[in-house]
């Protein structure tokens, strides 16, 4: 049954009253309603279906078929609804969010078409950003900057923004920006007064004043074109509070006013490396004397075998002390770390196989690793295991 599209007029009217002709179960999850009018925005034209309810069911899409518009809601919320009078409810917030991104996309589109001849191939309407592919391998920031600009301008002049439908044989009077479709009987043209003119079928502003606000995001290559990204309206002041918010939290925590935040993090970054750098250094230093500590100890025992468990170091820390120790001496090296579970057995002595030495024992007590002549290391599950292992290698020595 042909549904009445009523989608371009939706401010009239919301809630609107409707009649709901049949109820069509697709599949087990979702049901189609078919109303004989309907408020509701089908996709299409690059805009995204409307949201809101029907007599209190979800829409979950909108779709059009033929000359049927689906209202997509859940086979639940279907089962609990009859023919008959409904109550069609609109997010209005979500249809002027894309109202207001779709015209702002006609006129950055016509605007950068005027400025640099390039034309717009193809757009997209996101829940967050918006994005247009323009024709052109470049497009750099002094012409992004100014379309801007030039779209503020348009918005603060508040252009009427006009449909017109055309017969297809009379189409050549409107200079339009894109290929007209086939096959209509009328062609919808959207003109935005001394702007653009647009075949479209989407939902637009009544002026561009509606728009209120246009922001660029940025520029990237794509497939030999340009795409730019952007924001309109609402998500203007979204995106602005939530910049402020981030720069309030830098400037607080930099205490700097909040046109400095970008310099002084900047300036803490390289703080920051300089300060690891010389980090770096000491840590080289802590180790080697720690090395020549356990050096010294290997010198004056009798087995060769240094065992030492350190509880406020960590395995990288480790690894640097045994690498220095084992330059040191013939000794071995067993090195393990209370925090991170792990242990690391170091020599220069190649001719030994530190796996048949150590594995049987670590992994009769719970530990997993591996290695081979030089090195072997290994990690436990938890506290107890490693000590036992530690302890096992402890008592080996003095047997
Ligand atoms: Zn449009």
């Amino acid at each position: 049954m042909q549904t009445k599209k009523l989608y371009y007029e939706y401010f009239s009217a919301n809630p609107y009253n409707a009649e709901l002709t049949e109820i069509r179960h697709i599949g087990e999850k979702e049901a189609a309603l078919v109303l004989d009018r309907s408020i509701f925005y089908p996709e299409g034209g690059g805009q995204s279906a409307d949201r809101g309810s029907i007599q209190g069911a979800a829409l979950l899409d909108v779709r059009e078929d033929g000359e049927e518009i689906l209202h997509i809601v859940g086979a639940e919320d279907a089962r609990r609804l009859k023919p008959g009078p409904v109550e069609c409810l609109l997010d209005l917030r979500r249809r002027r969010d894309y109202t207001v991104c779709h015209t702002a996309q006609h006129l950055l589109s016509g605007t950068i078409l005027r400025i640099t001849g390039k034309a717009t191939v193809s757009m997209r309407l996101g829940e967050e950003i918006c994005t247009i592919d323009v024709d052109s391998p470049v497009l750099s920031e002094e012409t992004l900057l100014a379309a801007e600009d030039a779209v503020m301008d348009a918005i603060e002049e508040n252009h009427p923004v006009i449909i017109h439908l055309c017969p297809p044989e009379d189409i050549s009077r409107f200079p339009l920006r894109k290929a007209p479709p086939r096959g209509e009987d009328a062609i919808r043209v959207v003109e935005i007064e001394g702007n653009d003119f647009s075949p479209c079928c989407g939902t637009h502003c009544a002026s561009t004043g509606q728009i209120g606000m246009l922001r660029i995001l940025g520029a990237e290559k794509y497939k030999g074109m340009t795409r730019v990204g952007f924001i309109a309206g609402r998500r203007c002041l979204e995106e602005s509070r939530l910049l402020r918010k981030n720069a309030l939290t830098v400037s607080r925590a930099f205490r700097v006013p909040l046109h400095e935040t970008g310099e002084a993090a900047l300036i803490q970054l390289e703080k920051s490396a300089r300060l690891e750098r010389r980090l770096g250094e000491l840590e080289e230093i802590v180790a080697e004397n720690e090395a020549v500590l356990l050096a010294a100890e290997a010198d004056r025992s009798v087995a060769a075998l240094i065992v030492k468990t350190y509880g406020d170091k960590s395995m990288e820390e480790l690894l640097r002390i045994g690498r220095a120790a084992q330059k040191k001496n013939g000794s071995f090296y067993v090195l393990a770390s209370e925090t991170d579970l792990k242990f690391a057995v170091f020599t220069r002595d190649k001719g030994k196989d530190l796996k048949a030495l150590f594995g049987k024992k670590m992994e009769s007590l719970g530990g997993r690793g591996g290695g081979g002549n030089g090195f072997f290391q290994g990690r436990f599950e938890n506290g107890s295991g490693l000590a036992a292992f530690m302890e096992s290698l402890q008592e080996g020595k003095t047997e």
